[in-house]
């Protein structure tokens, strides 16, 4: 009698972890992306983490140099921004706080450009890295973050009167929200080869925490959704909120990602850091007030 009671329950235990696994696979699995939950309409609690970076775009300050440099080092800086929008309409829309003036925003590619910098790929400077090769002597990257729709409305068509590349570091999870890029916007950046994508999680999560699971699940839908959508190959990843540990590192590598970046400022890139670049945010100032 008793075995069979303990038979029943071995039974029962076993048919939830099929379910539960059943569902993660299915989750995984999914080819028609429209079908992966939306985290703008997903319950706070299981994605308590969605409004990305906390503090306001910053004054600028001249970049430290983070020392030591160890290995193959290159001067590159990597400029950071979020919204690019008219002022007014970033006041009406309540994102000040991460906005660019669309005009300043001009005017700085416009400085850029009259001094002669290169921008590249984040896959050119995560490769020259990599392989210890040289890169154009005043190379810059230029970052997007979250896949705001301000950067298709004004920091696009700015980009292209430069012929400048740009790189959205995409939450694959929020396109399509109002604030946000649609699906449709981000193939057709896709087909113009100077836009590059890089993966920054689905739901804009924190990897720096919760289970491996969860980080693995997070990384590897934004990789899945951004590389069915955009056709491009994603092995660089960005850090949302900056937020990375060597636990984070190590998930990336396992999943094949060669490159990261983080947001601690500095204008040179290592070999050594390759999982955690350094990235700068830029405000409403002229270049040269952050050094460049
Ligand atoms: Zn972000």
């Amino acid at each position: 009698m008793k075995d069979k009671l303990y038979l029943i329950i071995i039974l029962l235990f076993s048919l939830v972890l099929i379910y539960e696994n059943s569902k993660n696979n299915r989750f995984l699995q999914n080819k028609h992306i429209v079908n992966v939950p939306h985290p703008l309409k997903t319950s706070k609690s299981e994605f308590p983490t969605l409004s990305p970076l906390p503090s306001s775009t910053p004054t600028p300050s001249l970049i430290p140099t983070a020392t030591p440099l160890p290995g193959y080092c290159l001067h590159v800086p990597v400029l950071l921004y979020h919204h690019v929008q008219p002022k007014a309409l970033a006041e009406d829309l309540g994102q000040i706080a991460l906005n660019v003036d669309s005009q300043i925003f001009d005017r700085q590619m416009g400085y850029l450009f009259s001094q002669g910098y290169t921008t590249l790929s984040a896959k050119k400077l995560v490769a020259a890295l990599r392989d210890h090769t040289s890169l154009p002597q005043k190379s810059i990257v230029i970052t997007f973050d979250d896949g705001y729709k301000s950067v298709y409305d004004y920091a696009y068509p700015i980009l292209q009167k430069y012929h400048f590349t740009g790189n959205l570091m995409i939450s694959t999870g929020l396109i399509g929200g109002s604030q946000y890029l649609s699906w449709d916007q981000v193939k057709e950046m896709a087909r113009n080869s100077l836009i590059d994508f890089t993966d920054h999680t689905w739901s804009h999560y924190a990897i720096n925490n919760g289970t491996k699971d969860k980080i693995e699940l997070e990384i590897k839908t934004g990789k899945q959704q951004l590389e069915e959508y955009t056709n491009q190959q994603i092995d660089i990843f960005t850090y949302p909120y900056g937020a990375f540990d060597d636990n984070a590192i190590s998930i990336l590598e396992e999943l094949g990602f060669i490159g990261a970046f983080s947001t601690i400022p500095g204008f040179w890139q290592c070999d050594s850091f390759i999982m955690s670049l350094h990235r700068n945010r830029i405000g409403n100032y002229s270049l040269s007030e952050y050094g460049l």
